[in-house]
């Protein structure tokens, strides 16, 4: 009842200040031509949600940019690719007017393993660079900006079994909170200023073409390089861990989806729990002897066993479908499968990897 009220307040209180943007009209989000800003392009999700954006609306369309020169060759070969610093405001606001950017996918970020190593870095790149990006889109009037958030906002108070979207948000990890006060900053900016952010708790991404960029579900990548390179894998977490992941395509579904969707149905808009598939470590070394049966997987937990502790099993997604649609389309056989079949065309090509951990 209390969050019936709320969420009617929401509503009410959001619908009087939709005129202080003059891209929303009467509840709707026009659509203005899409002249997009990727920052973190580089990056496990970026790098392939780049590519994805050009083929919709054109390679010139989309600035890639990051803080080094990009791993994926495509990323320079077919647009713009800036380096920027999103610490860096004057940048920022720079690259913005130069190519008349109004979108802007805010994928930097610092992770959780890396953040654990690094906290304050972890602070400055989520929360400064956060804050840098939606300065630039209050001032520039931007049509809509994707701030990613991550599973890593749920905390060991969070229902681990199904965590509900509305729920206790107590993260131990300096990821975590930067997340947790990146949701609630996002809010506050729409709110606020009727700006139109949008936002996804995004589970641990599998990808066969980009390596994971220093998280917690890295372990989930990992494991299929070397289950098809050497037939055997060390794994971090225990065996009966179990975690929400997403194989790339839905997250990148996700992603387009929540920014096409209609302004007028979202009552929430940056902290969408959104689930593809969970899964133990064993369960998915199974799936894998499946395909591979030499694969021989051990278990060595480290620090990250305890961040994957902290952390539900699964997310309850209601709102994202009964908001703007969700569904995904790979489970973890159909994953599996794919991820083998694309792993094997790739290593037997020029495929080249760097070797990390995730988020
Ligand atoms: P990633 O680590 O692979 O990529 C992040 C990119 O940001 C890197 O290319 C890095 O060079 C860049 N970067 C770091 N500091 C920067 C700075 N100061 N200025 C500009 N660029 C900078 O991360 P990802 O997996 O692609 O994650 C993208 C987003 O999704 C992040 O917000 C992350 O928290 C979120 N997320 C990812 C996962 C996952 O499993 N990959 C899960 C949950 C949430």
């Amino acid at each position: 009842m209390i969050h019936l009220q709320y969420d009617l307040f929401r509503r009410l209180w959001f619908g009087s200040l939709l005129a202080y943007n003059p891209r929303i009209k009467g509840g709707m989000v026009t659509q203005t031509t899409q002249r997009i800003l990727v920052t973190g392009a580089g990056g496990q999700i970026g790098s392939e949600l780049t590519l994805v954006l050009r083929d919709r609306y054109g390679g010139d369309a989309v600035v890639a940019s990051d803080i080094h020169e990009p791993m994926t060759p495509a990323l320079q070969r077919t647009g713009p690719f800036e380096i920027v610093d999103v610490l860096d405001a004057e940048r920022l606001h720079a690259m913005i007017d130069q190519y008349k950017i109004d979108t802007v996918y805010h994928m930097a970020a610092i992770l959780s393993a890396t953040g654990e190593e690094n906290p304050q870095l972890a602070w400055k790149v989520n929360i400064h660079g956060l804050t840098n990006v939606l300065e630039a889109a209050r001032a520039r009037a931007l049509h809509r900006v994707f701030c990613p958030s991550s599973i890593a906002v749920f905390g060991p108070e969070t229902p681990r079994d199904l965590a509900p979207q509305e729920t206790v948000l107590r993260p131990t990890t300096v990821y975590g909170v930067t997340k947790v006060t990146g949701e609630l900053l996002c809010e506050y900016y729409v709110n606020r200023y009727g700006l139109d952010i949008r936002g996804l708790r995004y589970p641990g991404i599998i990808s066969s073409e980009t390596p994971p960029g220093g998280g917690t579900t890295d372990y989930a990548v990992d494991i299929f390089y070397q289950a098809i390179e050497h037939g055997s894998y060390t794994c971090f977490v225990r065996p009966d861990t179990v975690l929400p992941m997403m194989y790339m395509p839905d997250c990148i579904k996700a992603t387009v989806d929540l920014m096409d969707a209609d302004f007028s149905r979202l009552s929430h808009h940056c902290d969408f729990n959104v689930a593809g598939m969970s899964f133990s470590a064993e369960e998915l070394a199974a799936e894998i002897r499946k395909r591979i049966p030499e694969f021989e997987c051990t278990y060595a937990p480290d620090f990250r066993q305890t961040i994957a502790d902290s952390w539900p099993q699964r997310v309850d997604d209601r709102a994202a479908r009964e908001e703007w649609d969700w569904t995904p389309a790979y489970d973890l056989e159909r994953m599996t499968a794919h991820m083998i079949e694309r792993l094997r065309q790739r290593l037997g090509s020029t495929a080249t990897r760097s070797s990390s951990s995730a988020g």
